[in-house]
Order: structure tokens, then C-alpha cells, then sequence
């Protein structure tokens, strides 16, 4: 009785979730990590990094009851078949239904997974006793950090979710995208080295994609791109620094 009075009351409370989405992927071996998932992207995000190639999913708006109802009743379809759902953006902590929805989604027997840039480490932390996994983007190294995500103050705010992700045990990855505007190969490799000293286990290095950039300047070559046998020589004397590390490209 107990527990037919709590599924209730996340029914009736989580039926009234408002989130903004933006598209859904249906299945996916990508971006939950050994897990078949689905990812649900989320309108809105506050940073402007110059490669974003969803510049679409960038401003932010409300989200109508119907549109969270469609998500529900296509996972309700999936039980048994897809084992995570994954939170994508945008950035999909700006949105305050979140809560609920991670919420809802964990009642229908599914892992959770998010992916962030952590620019609300007090969101986030409420969160993490209910996610599985998360994907932490690391846009750069402190105050470079902000000149790459286009917004002053958002290091600390990133510093803050990285602690907490650290501090929570939670299975976590954290991810930069590079792209040879923002970044020389020493940046790299120095940023990748502060997050080995911090204690961060998996990391992946993401070369960006050049079309569609927020930024058009960003879809123009860019003269410093090094060779593929020097990135390849950089993820070599990086891995014995991770359990994990990655160069996706
Ligand atoms: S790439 Fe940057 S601007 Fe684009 S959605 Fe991600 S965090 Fe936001």
C-alpha cells in the first residue's frame, strides 16, 4: 500500500513536468557508456560557445505538459528494451523540471544519464543522488573557461560541479570539445593534466565539428590544427594519467 501511495504521488505530481525538448534520439550506443539508451535533448543553454553546432538549442524557453507526455509515452514503449535515458541539451540543468522528470524516468525502471557544462553546480548537486552517469563538459582551464563559452563567471560555477561530482562517487566522464581556435596543444595537454591532479578518471578529447558553428568564424580553417601523429602522440603521454581516456574525432 505503501509503495502504491508513493508511485501516486510521483504520477500526480510528475504528470504536471514542463520541459522545453528540442528532439530525441531514439536509441543510441553512444552516449551512455556500455548501455543502449535513448537521449532527450532540452531547449536552452546559457553559455555561447563559438562551436556549438546546435546553435538552434540555445535560447531558452518554457516547455508545455504535452511535450514531456510525448517522452513519457515513448518510454513507456521502451521498458525492457532500452536500459538508460539520457538528458541532453542545450544545457539541460536550466530547466527546474528536470528534477522531476529524472525523477519520473527512474520510476519506469530506466538508468539515467546527463550530460552538462555544469554552470549550476546547485541543481546539479540535488540531482546526483538520482542519476547514474554523467557527462561533464570542461570547456577549458579556469578563467579560459569563460572566453571559450562566451560568458564571464562560469568557471567557478563549473569548479563547483566538478567537486560535487567528485565528492559524490558517482560513474562520471568529463569531456572537452577542442576546437583550434580556442585551444594550442599545450592548453590541452595542461588542462588535461589539472583535471589527472583533481581526480578525474575518464576523460575524451572531442575534436569539434567545423559546420553549422554559433560562431561562423569557427567554420573557417584554422592554421594551428595539428598533425595526427602529433594528437596522437599527445593522447599518448596523457593515458597513463587516466583509466580512461579517449580521442574522439
Ligand atoms: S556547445 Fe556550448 S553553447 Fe552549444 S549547447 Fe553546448 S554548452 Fe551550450
Amino acid at each position: 500500500m505503501a509503495m502504491q501511495t508513493t508511485l501516486d504521488d510521483i504520477t500526480t505530481k510528475l504528470s504536471s513536468v514542463r520541459l522545453p525538448t528540442a528532439g530525441l534520439v531514439p536509441m543510441t550506443t553512444l552516449d551512455y557508456p556500455d548501455h543502449l539508451a535513448c537521449v532527450v535533448f532540452l531547449q536552452g543553454c546559457p553559455l555561447r560557445c563559438g562551436y556549438c553546432h546546435n546553435p538552434n538549442m540555445i535560447p531558452s524557453r518554457r516547455g508545455e505538459p504535452q511535450e514531456w507526455q510525448a517522452i513519457r509515452e515513448f518510454l513507456s514503449t521502451r521498458q525492457g528494451l532500452l536500459e538508460a535515458v539520457v538528458f541532453s541539451g542545450g544545457e539541460p540543468t536550466l530547466n527546474a523540471g528536470l528534477s522531476d522528470a529524472v525523477k519520473e524516468v527512474k520510476a519506469l525502471g530506466f538508468k539515467v544519464g546527463l550530460h552538462t557544462a555544469g554552470p549550476y553546480p546547485d541543481r546539479l548537486t540535488q540531482l546526483l543522488p538520482h542519476l547514474d552517469w554523467v557527462g561533464l563538459d570542461v570547456k577549458g582551464r579556469g578563467k579560459e573557461f569563460d572566453r571559450i563559452c562566451g560568458r564571464p563567471g562560469i568557471w567557478q560555477l563549473h569548479a563547483r560541479s566538478l567537486e560535487a561530482l567528485l565528492d559524490s562517487g558517482l560513474n562520471f566522464e568529463c569531456r572537452t570539445t577542442i576546437h583550434w581556435k580556442d585551444f594550442q596543444l599545450t592548453d590541452v595537454e595542461r588542462l588535461a593534466l589539472s583535471l589527472a591532479d583533481c581526480g578525474v578518471r575518464h576523460y575524451a578529447l572531442q575534436v569539434a565539428r567545423s559546420e553549422q558553428c554559433f560562431d561562423p568564424t569557427y567554420s573557417q580553417p584554422v592554421a594551428n590544427t595539428p598533425s595526427t601523429a602529433q594528437m596522437n602522440a599527445l593522447v599518448s603521454r596523457l593515458k597513463p594519467y587516466f583509466d580512461q581516456l579517449e580521442l574522439r574525432q
